[in-house]
């Protein structure tokens, strides 16, 4: 009978293969401290892995374990050195989750990014002093959210007992919202105000929220008062954030205003083989510089190319050579490329003859709902908008929200004729607009 470390070396394979864009080069660091009663519990090195575990790759490796051992198994994720550490030790609820592939080291350094980059590096040594708010800002794709995921991580490593607190735009603009609802807002305030940094990615969703920047701009105030670190993103510079606030936009320019380019062609190189190693993937320099060439404008296109030019020399059993590449990426890029959520959103509204504003709402009658989860769906698979990102277009829901409506979407198409119709006429329409 195999034993245990050979059953999940079975499943590992299976899981790069079901999952290339999540597969990791550290999966080989996993290991699996329970396998009994159809309960597979996989040790991850930290809090941060086993969160991208749950979020992303739950799925692949519960298949990959039945289809490996022909029964049924749940899949648990735990960090163990929370396991092990002793309570004193650890303080789960301080901890920032960060994404795992985000650090400082896996940033790939360019002219076009060099001053955030920096000015991040800076931050996390000596928050609250040198600049002060950092103030980030470039279209998507460019880097953002890693670096300051890279800035929580590495506070928190220098300065273990600091509190950091890293928010998407729509988390601050939701706990806000539910605060007041709850009637908890003193707690709310006192909470936002404690930090020592505070991070808010996205800041352009506080557009039209007035409330919400009322109250960023009292926090804001008090947290830079007490010289306690902010740091900010947007898509585009301070003095074009449409409709926010003059005095809010003053306070943005108080400290450093960074912003980031699109890499130059030697970054974008650099960037798809450091992407590669993550993956535990070997490219040859020619493949690198064929997706580089190929995908100029945005980063997460770089990525998505490889995981296409993986997932095809899987599914053909060939090396990974220029020639598959050219077969792989020649037409699929460019279909990425130029999906918006807008244009998701205008089909979608359309198709179930539905208003944006209802989208946006708290509404769930299932003539809303359905649309609403269809719109995350075909966001989801069509562009490489963020979870958050696509929560945020969509009325300021949370990645977990997004995260639920794109399985159940899945599972629709999967077992309900009508809806998998209905999907593939608006890809279609989307896709050919
Ligand atoms: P933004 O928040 O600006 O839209 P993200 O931070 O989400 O962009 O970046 C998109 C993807 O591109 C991420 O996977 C990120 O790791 C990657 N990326 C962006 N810039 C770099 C870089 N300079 N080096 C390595 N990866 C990068
Ligand atoms: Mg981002």
């Amino acid at each position: 009978m195999p034993d245990t470390a050979q059953i999940f070396s079975n499943i590992l394979d299976v899981v790069k293969a079901l999952d290339p864009a999540n597969t990791r080069k550290w999966f080989d660091e996993l290991v699996v401290l329970r396998f009994a009663h159809g309960l597979l519990e996989i040790g991850c090195p930290d809090e941060a892995t086993s969160q991208f575990l749950s979020d992303n790759c739950r799925g692949a490796f519960t298949k990959a374990a039945q289809n490996t051992t022909g029964h049924l198994v749940t899949v648990e994720f735990s960090p163990t050195a929370a396991r092990f550490a002793s309570p004193a030790a650890s303080q789960p609820a301080r901890a920032v989750k960060v994404h795992p592939d985000y650090t400082f080291e896996n940033f790939v350094v360019g002219p076009a990014n060099r001053l955030a980059h920096a000015s991040c590096i800076a931050v996390s040594h000596a928050p609250g002093t040198t600049y002060n708010p950092l103030f980030l800002y470039g279209s998507v794709g460019l880097g953002k959210t890693h670096l300051l995921h890279a800035v929580c991580r590495e506070t928190q490593k220098k300065i273990p007992d600091a509190f950091v607190r890293f928010l998407s735009c729509e988390q601050f603009v939701n706990a806000f919202i539910s605060a007041i609802e709850k009637g908890t807002l003193q707690e709310f305030q006192s909470h936002c105000r404690s930090v020592d940094m505070l991070v808010i990615d996205d800041v352009q969703f506080l557009r039209e929220r007035e409330h919400s920047q009322e109250e960023f701009f009292h926090t804001f105030n008090a947290l830079y008062n007490n010289r306690k670190q902010i740091v900010l993103t947007a898509d585009c510079a301070p003095a074009e954030l449409p409709s926010l606030e003059d005095r809010l936009i003053s306070r943005f320019k108080w400290g450093l205003v960074a912003r980031l380019d699109a890499p130059s062609y030697e970054t974008r190189v650099a960037i798809v083989q450091k992407k590669a190693h993550l993956r535990g993937l070997e490219i040859p320099e020619s493949v690198a510089e064929y997706i580089a060439r190929k995908v100029q404008a945005n980063i997460r296109e770089l990525e998505g190319a490889l995981t296409i030019i993986y997932a095809t020399a899987k599914t053909t059993g060939e090396e990974i050579s220029l020639d598959l590449a050219k077969r792989a990426i020649g037409a699929e890029v460019d279909i990425a490329k130029t999906v918006t959520i807008s244009e998701i959103i205008d089909a979608v509204t359309n198709y179930y003859d539905v208003r944006l504003t209802d989208l946006q709402s708290k509404k769930r009658s299932q003539s809303i709902t359905l649309p609403r989860q269809i719109c995350m769906f075909l966001a989801r698979s069509l562009t490489r908008h963020s979870l958050e990102e696509i929560g945020g277009h969509l009325g300021g829901r949370d990645h977990t929200t997004v995260l639920h409506a794109c399985s159940k979407i899945k599972q629709l198409q999967k077992n309900d004729p009508q809806t998998n119709a209905q999907l593939t006429e608006l890809t279609k329409t989307i896709t050919q607009s």
